[in-house]
């Protein structure tokens, strides 16, 4: 057998596994299991963005090669809709690159920015991509503790020097994922000056940005004046509009950050389906504001379900102004995982573990609101017959 390459060792154990395996015995037993623990839209894309792409597919312009980094119209949306959402300004040729889903472009950026040895500072817990791939390309992820005490923001002020000095890149994620927290701009602000003061990226991911409820709206970290001699930000499609499956994102700001990731991309994929670009532009700007309240009002009182569902067992947690999830703390004596195992063994339902995110996710769990109302209706009904 060829021996894998060293950074493969370096991508942490998978920490559904344990998870996976007892579904699939819970499934061969007939149980019928409620998953609870996927972020994945149920509600299907708006229907003028599948009719834009039926359209567009039938364009043989775009069964060519793609622009490497986006079609100009659909960067130039981006960049309307950027102005539009937070009146920000960004040039759509240079500040701004279409992503295949932010997820990728978050990825690439760490190899655009990271040497062996460098150091970046990710938040804990947090998306696992930016520890993974700072790993995969050899350098050293620095956790920021997301504590509930403080809002779960980080602790800037709490990096040591010597950390600073080394650091490339700094993580952001509001409304974030696992823990459903909200930033505002007076954090952005903060978050702007640290990186300035130690000539670090900011890369700010605002995947959620419009998935907020009670009132709540979310800012971009490009609002803070002179941000973009420093930071990145992450949008995607995926949430907003229920396109997931469809792969489409973008990023915007920092001009040498964007023509960094440009380069990795180019000689990596060839770029998004020029067809779903525009239907991309089509989601952008031509989707009423009404559709995406409509998504916010349904997250929301399933949040509402969850979070009454959680108190009657004992379990309080503060109804999360951003994102479809609900990071809700273990009851006394659990672990993470132990907890995760309990409740697919008892009432078969799956949550995720907070150790999936990072070592300072021990002691929570994560619900997602995206199943459908009656299953989950259905989940917290099991659960309503538990004690711990
Ligand atoms: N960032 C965060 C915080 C996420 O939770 C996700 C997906 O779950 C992504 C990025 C990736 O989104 P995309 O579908 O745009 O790749």
């Amino acid at each position: 057998m060829v021996a894998k390459a060293k950074r493969i060792e370096a991508v942490p154990p998978y920490l559904f596994a344990e998870i996976d395996r007892k579904r699939e015995e819970a499934v061969a037993r007939g149980v019928d299991v409620i998953d609870l623990g996927i972020g994945d839209p149920d509600r299907p894309t708006p229907d003028h963005v599948v009719e834009r792409l039926c359209r567009e597919a039938r364009n043989p312009a775009w069964h060519r090669y793609p622009s490497y980094v986006g079609a100009l119209d659909f960067r130039k949306a981006a960049a309307e809709w950027l102005q539009r959402r937070f009146g920000v300004e960004v040039d759509p040729r240079g500040e701004v690159i279409t992503l295949i889903g932010s997820k990728e472009g978050l990825a690439h950026l760490i190899w655009a920015y990271v040497d062996d040895g460098d150091v970046a500072l990710v938040p804990d817990p947090g998306y696992p991509v930016y520890r993974t791939h700072v790993l995969l390309a050899g350098g050293e992820p620095y956790p920021l503790p997301l504590k509930a005490e403080r809002g779960f923001l980080p602790d800037l002020e709490a990096v040591p020097a010597e950390v600073a000095r080394r650091a490339k890149i700094l993580f952001l994620n509001y409304p974030n994922n696992p823990t459903a927290a909200v930033a505002d701009l007076a954090f952005f602000e903060e978050a702007v000056a640290f990186c300035r003061r130690h000539d670090v990226l900011l890369c700010h991911d605002a995947a959620y940005s419009e998935i907020t409820y009670d009132g709540y709206v979310a800012p971009s970290v490009l609002q803070v004046p002179g941000a973009k001699e420093v930071a990145v930000e992450f949008h995607s499609l995926s949430k907003t509009y229920n396109m997931t499956g469809w792969r489409i994102g973008f990023a915007a700001g920092n001009r040498e950050a964007i023509t960094g990731l440009g380069i990795i991309k180019t000689n990596t994929d060839s770029g998004q389906f020029t067809a779903i670009q525009y239907a991309g532009i089509s989601a952008l700007l031509e989707t009423p504001a009404e559709f995406i309240k409509r998504m916010c009002d349904l997250y929301a009182r399933r949040r509402d379900l969850v979070v009454d569902a959680l108190a009657r067992l004992g379990i309080s947690v503060e109804k999360p102004r951003g994102a479809f999830y609900v990071w809700a703390p273990v009851p006394a004596g659990y672990t993470s995982a132990g907890f995760a195992a309990e409740l697919l063994e008892r009432a078969g339902v799956i949550v995720a573990p907070g150790t999936g995110y990072g070592e300072h996710g021990e002691g929570f769990f994560r619900i997602s609101l995206t199943t459908p109302d009656d299953r989950l209706e259905e989940a917290m009904n099991r659960l309503a017959g538990l004690r711990f």
